[in-house]
């Protein structure tokens, strides 16, 4: 298809270290790192935290924290390096002045000395002329006695980026054909007057200077596309990159209720509380996939092996993609569902030792109690935090054991309380500790003898022994807490 070499691809993923890393942010890192590894390409990690009000170190460690725990591993970044580091723009500032006055001295940018009062004015102006406000170009031309006027003044001049007039015109990945007219894109700052560079100009800065050959990104930063496509050009003829502009392909915005964008701010959009819940990072990442892409017109659930052997862009759909929660929840059940049972039981393990249920070193014994009980389970289960309120009851020391207060009162009235008497009576007896003769003792004194529906015979007996109306099955839950402690439980449940 094509003459020449190809370039090899080269995408980032760029986020700002800024509150907690979002859905929206770990879905570009998703299509991202899936389109590279599908081609063979780089991953580039880069972090954009140019915005030292808002930056946070917290934020930071945050992110690269979900990255690792989402398995999105990059081939240069933080922690890792790589040829066109450092991969902080915080760390770049030079190259950033050195570009800025390279720019100015090509005057593809030009110093701007409007104060922020009279742009105010002048796009006011605009709007009862009804003229399109924004940059109108003023310090475009200016003389040097001007200059030499305004810096008399001792206003400190903005850097801005000089839009050429023709129009720009891409081939979005995603969405096609797009044109702006760039007469219609006013100029605009890439440095501030106290000398700090903005996002307008670092980022397309380091596309450049990385190699970027494909940029993926939300649909928010469409707008900005022109501009930097503009920038590019100004970039090539200082001699910064390699003159070949990335393409770029906006994925559709990620919606939440209502329709709306979804924001940082909506609880879904948290990754963390993801992890804290028992989300899988292959569940959530398929559900990821899904925000825009999918694999087969049929098939909601797979790995992601298969998805890198099956990503491509051109299938991205540009249309606003909703996140459901109940649907995220139930791609992550089909992932716990796939999961072999000895995994299972490993993988519960750091969400029974959170919720105080198990030591940092976990005995033979709680271990084989956890393979047999994950069958009982496994079906059910949605995260893998579940198994703190299904399994604990068979974790939890006797003296923290308690019933839920809810439960209690509902079940365990005079009535549950004499059937959990008769329970007692019926288990202490029993010479062999195993489910089927603990349920047919069960069977035959609260069924058969007292006559009990099954619903008000096993109910109550739940509640004392998990401490849940819900809970595994009873037999083989009364079979695995042992016989010492389920009497015990029974007993206290006796009134
Ligand atoms: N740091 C930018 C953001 O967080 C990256 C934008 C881009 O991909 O160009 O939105
Ligand atoms: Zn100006």
């Amino acid at each position: 298809m094509t003459d020449g070499p190809v370039a090899a691809v080269r995408v980032r993923f760029c986020p700002s270290p800024t509150g907690n890393p979002h859905v929206g942010l770990a879905r570009a890192a998703l299509f991202n790192w899936a389109f590279a590894r599908n081609l063979g390409g780089t991953f580039v990690f880069r972090i954009e935290d140019t915005d030292e009000a808002r930056n946070t170190e917290e934020s930071y460690r945050t992110l690269l924290e979900v990255m690792r725990w989402l398995g999105l591993d990059w081939d240069e970044g933080p922690e890792v390096g790589g040829e066109y580091g450092p991969y902080r723009q915080s760390q770049r500032y030079d190259i950033y002045a050195g570009v800025a006055s390279r720019l100015l001295d090509a005057k593809r940018a030009y110093h701007c000395y409007c104060s922020p009062t009279e742009l105010a004015e002048r796009n006011e102006q605009a709007r009862k002329e009804g003229r399109t406000p924004g940059y109108d170009g003023h310090c475009r031309q200016l003389t040097d006695e001007q200059v030499a006027a305004y810096q008399g003044e001792g206003r400190e001049p903005v850097l801005r980026f000089r839009m050429p007039d023709s129009t720009i015109t891409f081939d979005d990945l995603v969405r096609g054909e797009i044109s702006f007219d760039s007469a219609h894109v006013p100029d605009y700052v890439l440095v501030r007057a106290n000398g700090h560079p903005l996002y307008t100009l670092v980022n397309p800065v380091d596309d450049a200077l990385m190699r970027i050959t494909h940029v993926l990104r939300g649909e928010d930063l469409l707008s900005s596309t022109p501009r930097q496509i503009a920038l590019y050009d100004a970039l090539a003829e200082i001699g910064v990159g390699t003159g070949e502009v990335p393409a770029f392909g906006h994925l559709p915005t990620v919606t939440g209720q209502g329709n709306k964008k979804l924001s940082k701010r909506d609880p879904e959009s948290n990754l963390l509380s993801y992890r804290d819940n028992g989300f899988l990072p292959e569940g959530l990442l398929n559900y990821l996939a899904l925000l825009g892409w999918a694999i087969a017109e049929d098939r909601d659930i797979f790995t992601m092996d298969e998805m890198v052997q099956k990503f491509s862009i051109d299938r991205v759909n540009p249309n606003a993609a909703r996140f459901d929660l109940k649907k995220c929840e139930a791609v992550n059940a089909a992932h716990v569902r796939a999961l072999p049972i000895d995994e299972l039981a490993a993988r519960v393990v750091p969400y029974l030792q959170a919720a105080g249920l198990l030591e940092a070193r976990v005995t033979d014994e709680q271990r084989a109690t956890l393979i047999a009980a994950a069958p009982l389970i496994h079906e059910r289960m949605t995260t893998l935090g579940d198994a703190v309120h299904m399994l604990g009851f068979l974790f939890v020391p006797e003296a923290d054991f308690v019933i839920d207060p809810d439960d209690s009162a509902k079940l365990l009235d005079a009535d549950g309380i004499a059937v959990v008497r008769a329970a007692y009576g019926a288990l202490s007896e029993l010479q062999a500790w195993d489910t089927s003769s603990i349920e047919v003792a069960l069977r035959a004194r609260l069924i058969d003898e007292l006559a009990l529906k099954p619903r008000h015979a096993f109910g109550p007996v739940r509640v004392a022994v998990t401490g849940h109306r819900i809970s595994p099955p009873l037999f083989e839950s009364l079979e695995l807490l042992g016989r010492g402690r389920s009497l015990a439980r029974l007993r206290l449940g006796s009134g």
